[in-house]
């Protein structure tokens, strides 16, 4: 079967111009022509010998991954549904800033930790997507955005990389390593490593790994502040609960481009975001001596949850207290709101595999409280 060279970072690559017969700096050539330029026919690659690029259409590929839907909002949010086969889709959002375009990737088709809150959770899970379909999803956005937005030559649309779409990106390591070595290498995507961030909802011994293979930033799922009310938001947290977890934390930042953690926390009406609840974070992670910031989710609410997003006012009054601790805090903006931005709502369209809505259905949240009550 052909080679999807999509698959392949430098030290594959190099493996396979290897098996070729080929010099090594065949390697760089390849990437320069597949990740820089948007190549995607060995034809367009003039500066390989004509003998060589014929045996590249014998036995490889640049297979980049089918679009289902492509939806642009009026705030320049772009999102893709890509088509992984079997009925399956994943989705891949681009956030242009003022200052840097993020694409956020996903890295599974569903999810297999089905986080309480999160639309791909109650889709169940699918499949590990490989190296070149997580790949292909930057491959496309930035050769697609590349022409759309006019850039001169040697400008990126994509800036910033955030493993924040559908899947655990830790639960599919073997394939998310490479994918990540391609993002960071100069002949590809050249990011720098606080420029890629992996987020996680927490797979201890996974963050150890990443740490010494390929440490880039890190952002963590915490989303509560004690292990009953995060053992029924976050699954994972019963076999990794939060003492664990902060540790990993701590040790990851010796080796982490950025100094400090991002933790994530959605913020669900009456069940996360009391004052009281505030202060328990902050108490934790000082107790932790875990540098960090946070990020407050709005929650996006899908009929399934079952769960409400805080009022403006409370998000606004958790975050207060946070940096009234001195601990860095963002409320992220909702952006796309008029093409369902949020992780999962797309492709949740597509299929339900498992019935998965009916099981997360009868979990109660722990805490959960009237919204008057908050
Ligand atoms: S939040 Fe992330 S880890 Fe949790 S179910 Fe959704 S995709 Fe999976």
């Amino acid at each position: 079967m052909a080679a999807n060279l999509l698959d392949l970072d430098l030290e594959g690559l190099t493996a396979f111009c290897d098996s070729l017969g080929e010099k090594r700096f065949r390697a760089t050539q390849l990437l320069r022509w597949i990740h820089q330029k948007g190549a995607h026919d060995f034809a367009q690659m003039s500066d390989l010998a004509k003998s060589f690029r014929d045996k590249l259409a014998q036995v490889a590929t640049i297979t980049p991954l089918p679009v289902v839907t492509e939806h642009a909002s009026a705030d320049g949010t772009v999102k893709w549904l890509f088509d992984v086969g079997a009925g399956n889709a994943v989705e891949t959002v681009f956030i242009p800033e003022d200052d840097r375009g993020t694409l956020c990737i996903s890295s599974q088709a569903g999810c297999a930790v089905g986080c309480r809150f999160c639309s791909t959770g109650h889709q169940g899970f699918s499949r590990n997507l490989t190296t070149g379909e997580i790949v292909a999803q930057l491959w496309h956005a930035e050769h697609a955005l590349r022409g759309r937005l006019n850039l001169k030559a040697g400008e990126r649309a994509v800036t910033n990389v955030v493993m924040m779409g559908m899947g655990e990106p830790l639960q599919n390591y073997a394939a998310l390593v490479p994918a990540l070595r391609l993002m960071l290498d100069d002949h590809a995507y050249g990011l720098s490593r606080r420029r890629v961030t992996v987020s996680t909802s927490g797979i201890v011994p996974m963050i150890d790994r990443l740490r010494d293979d390929c440490p880039v930033a890190l952002a963590v799922s915490l989303h509560a502040p004690d292990d009953a009310l995060r053992d029924s938001l976050v699954p994972i947290n019963r076999k990794y609960p939060i003492d664990e977890l902060l540790g990993a934390c701590r040790r990851y930042l010796d080796a982490a481009p950025r100094d400090f953690i991002t933790f994530e926390y959605c913020m669900l009406d009456g069940v996360n975001d009391a004052a009281g609840q505030a202060d328990a974070l902050v108490r934790l992670v000082r107790s932790a001596r875990v540098p960090c910031k946070f990020n407050l989710i709005p929650f996006n609410p899908f009929p399934e949850s079952g769960l409400r997003r805080s009022p403006r006012e409370r998000i606004v009054a958790f975050a207060q207290r946070l940096q009234d601790a001195a601990i860095v805090t963002t409320i992220r903006k909702t952006r796309g709101d008029d093409i369902d931005a949020a992780c999962g709502q797309l492709a949740g369209e597509v299929r339900d595999r498992t019935r998965v809505h009916e099981r997360l259905r009868r979990i109660p949240v722990v805490g959960e409280r009237a919204s008057s009550a908050a």
